[in-house]
C-alpha cells in the first residue's frame, strides 16, 4: 500500500465521517437538548433520512420545543397504568375500571 493510497483512504474516511455526522445532526440536536421523544426523533432520522422528506422532519421535530406534557418529569406520576378515561357521568378522569369519584364503569371510548 502506496502512501498515496493510504493519505486517499484516510481523507475517504474522514469525508464518510462528515457526512455521517451531517445526516445524523437531527438525532444529534435532539440528544444535546435532552428531548423527551428524542429516541424516535433518533429513529426517524436513522432509518428514514435519507429520504430527505423525513431528515427535514427529524430536524425540525428536534429544534420543536417539547410541549410541557411530553417532558420526561411530568408522565410517570400523571398516567401510571396506561389508559386514562373521562367519566360520561361526572367528567372526572381516571385511569380504573370504575370512575373514583362517582362509581360509573368506565368507558375506553371515552379515553
Ligand atoms: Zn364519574
Amino acid at each position: 500500500m502506496s502512501v498515496d493510497s493510504i493519505s486517499g483512504t484516510l481523507a475517504g474516511i474522514g469525508v464518510l465521517l462528515l457526512l455521517l455526522a451531517a445526516y445524523l445532526v437531527p438525532s444529534i440536536l435532539a440528544f444535546h437538548k435532552r428531548k423527551a421523544n428524542r429516541v424516535a426523533i433518533f429513529t426517524l432520522n436513522f432509518l428514514l433520512g435519507w429520504t430527505g422528506v423525513c431528515w427535514v422532519v427529524a430536524l425540525v421535530w428536534a429544534l420543536a420545543e417539547d410541549a410541557p406534557g411530553q417532558l420526561p418529569a411530568a408522565s410517570p406520576a400523571a398516567a401510571p397504568s396506561g389508559f386514562t378515561r373521562l367519566c360520561a357521568a361526572c367528567g372526572a378522569i381516571g385511569n380504573g375500571k370504575y370512575c373514583r369519584a362517582c362509581g360509573v364503569e368506565l368507558d375506553r371510548r371515552n379515553a
